[in-house]
């Protein structure tokens, strides 16, 4: 959309290409590493990275960021690359960073070559004694001056596995006095006995993230390279790797910053997503409760209310902390137009209209979506017995309760005009069934005078003969804090909410019966449903979306 101001990160590029930079040379890239699902703070990244390439027409790589072997998996590859596309972005090609584990050596021996890059053998411990203070300088290590000939030596016995972890590791010979801390004598390379989910056992020396993720953009010739705030002290160290093997005629790729997203009520990091599918809090990644790409689909988002929400929320200088009512308000929006409306009933109460011939049946015409004339109508089943919610029903009440009580009347959503004489009651006081009188001829639709006559307050309901049952699941917020991971003496895990999901049997419509996994509705009145994945033919499972309205209590 050309017509929105520019973001601050455009405007570092409008810039370059103002200053000649040519615009055939522009390249992004999105570079998860491979050690969870994707999630909600992810989607603003996935939005910056391809929302350029869309803008400039330049090519995005999904570039995995996979030089952990001790935590990257297979399956999260899969599922990243299952979300991008699902939220609807295309990457130009798709890269590994262990693509690159040989030339990202061969650069290695060259530093070390050159004087810049020395083993050390001290214990991390020794090592992190040398490091000094932010105020202090460090002192350098006894083995920064080996000979270059001890250095090629000792860097090839790493690589051929003669040493244990932890007790060898390359480093850059920077500036031990540096007032970055990265930038004295940074690790470049660690001994991991460890398979890689591609290289396998190809290399058991590791290279470090800042030595790889600037080298990699270069091999891609990235143009710019965004990343978040918590790297603007690498930027130095970034540059300092790419002066090393910069060639003038190639594209020199930039780093910039933008800020972290954080949203409400729930984590926003793969580490901490991955303890709560570890200690079983939720039941997988794709989890509905969780703020994952593949635990909302699961719940029934679309990938238009994601994009419009990180849209909206845009790009941010200062991390912050985004209300999850705002990613809620634009599913709410987007269902609102595309979900079909049926009826179900969540919390039955059975109904009886005495005046209603027993054993007849009538089908109903019902409008799927007042909002899409596109959408049609269909034919809902009417009979004599028929569920209500219990909340829609009382003995007495105040003139404000616009639902049924006794005496009063109310439209039975697309049938009848009913009215409320008496209920029966169980042993302990329970309304168990109302009495009513309907009106045979005020039909919705039907254009007598009677079908026209305004009440107060329309009811869903569901006839009991035709009723579908299904399993519906209904969520709460993960955690009962806002921002449940910043305080300072309690673990995030202390303040996750024990009563984020309650399963419980609805009684639908039965036109709902040939429903698929994945289709949305809206349950009148109740919100926003999707079928769930673990649907069968024998029983339905409908998650809840989102409600109607903004409903729950600050
Ligand atoms: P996590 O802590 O969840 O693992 P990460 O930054 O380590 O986050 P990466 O897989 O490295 O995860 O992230 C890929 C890209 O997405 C990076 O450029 C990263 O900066 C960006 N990103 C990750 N989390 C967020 C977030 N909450 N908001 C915006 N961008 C994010
Ligand atoms: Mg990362
Ligand atoms: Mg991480």
């Amino acid at each position: 959309d050309d017509s929105k101001p520019l973001n601050f990160i455009e405007h570092i590029v409008e810039e370059d290409l103002a200053n000649n930079f040519p615009k055939e040379h522009l390249r992004f890239r999105f570079p998860p590493e491979p050690n969870g699902y994707l999630h909600i703070g992810h989607a603003s990244s996935i939005s910056l990275n391809f929302g350029l390439g869309l803008r400039y027409n330049a090519p995005v790589n999904l570039r995995f960021d996979d030089t952990n072997p001790a935590k990257e998996e297979q399956e999260f590859v899969d599922a990243i690359k299952r979300d991008v596309e699902w939220l609807g972005y295309q990457w130009d090609t798709e890269r590994y960073a262990s693509d690159y584990f040989q030339q990202l050596y061969d650069w290695a021996i060259y530093l070390v070559k050159k004087g810049k890059a020395y083993v050390d053998d001290q214990s991390s411990e020794e090592m992190a004694a040398q490091k000094g203070t932010p105020t202090d300088p460090g002192m350098n290590s006894p083995n920064r001056d080996r000979s270059v000939e001890e250095n090629l030596a000792l860097f090839n016995q790493m690589k051929k596995g003669d040493f244990e972890e932890g007790t060898h590791v390359l480093r850059a010979k920077i500036d031990m006095s540096s007032s970055n801390m990265l930038m004295r004598d940074p690790i470049m390379y660690r001994v991991l006995h460890k398979a890689h989910h591609r290289t396998n056992t190809d290399w058991c020396i590791y290279p470090m993230y800042d030595w790889t993720h600037g080298e990699s953009d270069y091999i891609e010739q990235v143009s710019h390279s965004f990343c978040t705030l918590e790297f603007a002290m690498h930027r130095e160290l970034y540059d300092w790797f790419l002066d090393q093997v910069y060639d003038e005629k190639k594209v020199r790729p930039k780093q910039r910053e933008f800020a972290r997203r954080n949203l409400s009520h729930t984590v926003v990091s793969k580490r901490k997503l991955a303890q709560l599918v570890e200690n079983g809090v939720v039941n997988s990644w794709d989890d509905p409760r969780m703020p994952t790409i593949s635990g909302l689909r699961r719940r029934g988002y679309t990938p238009e209310s994601i994009r419009n929400f990180t849209e909206t929320i845009g790009i941010a200088k200062r991390d912050n902390l985004i209300d999850v009512s705002l990613l809620e308000f634009q599913v709410r929006n987007h269902l609102n137009k595309i979900a079909p409306r049926v009826m179900g009933v969540l919390d039955p109460l059975k109904v009886v209209i005495t005046n209603y011939p027993e054993g007849e049946e009538e089908w109903l015409d019902a409008e799927n979506n007042p909002e899409d004339e596109t959408a049609g109508s269909r034919k809902v089943p009417f009979s004599r017995e028929f569920y209500i919610e219990k909340e829609d029903f009382r003995e007495e009440a105040n003139k404000k309760f616009f639902r049924l009580k006794l005496g009063k009347e109310v439209r039975l959503k697309n049938a009848y005009i009913i009215k409320a004489e008496s209920c029966t009651k169980d042993t302990d006081g329970n309304i168990i069934e109302v009495q009513c009188t309907y009106d045979p001829k005020s039909k919705s639709g039907s254009g007598t005078e009677e079908s026209l006559r305004k009440v107060k307050g329309t009811l869903h309901w569901v006839s009991i003969k035709h009723a579908l049952k299904a399993e519906v699941r209904l969520y709460d917020r993960l955690f009962t804090e806002e921002s449940p991971d910043t305080h300072k003496d309690k673990d995030f895990m202390e303040f996750v909410n024990p009563d984020s999901l309650q399963v419980i049997t609805g009684l639908l419509e039965p036109h709902l019966k040939d429903a698929k996994i994945g289709d949305r509705v809206q349950f009148q009145r109740m919100g926003y449903f999707c079928v769930d994945k673990d649907s069968t033919t024998e029983k339905l499972v409908f998650n809840k979306t989102v409600g109607l309205r903004d409903s729950w209590a600050k």
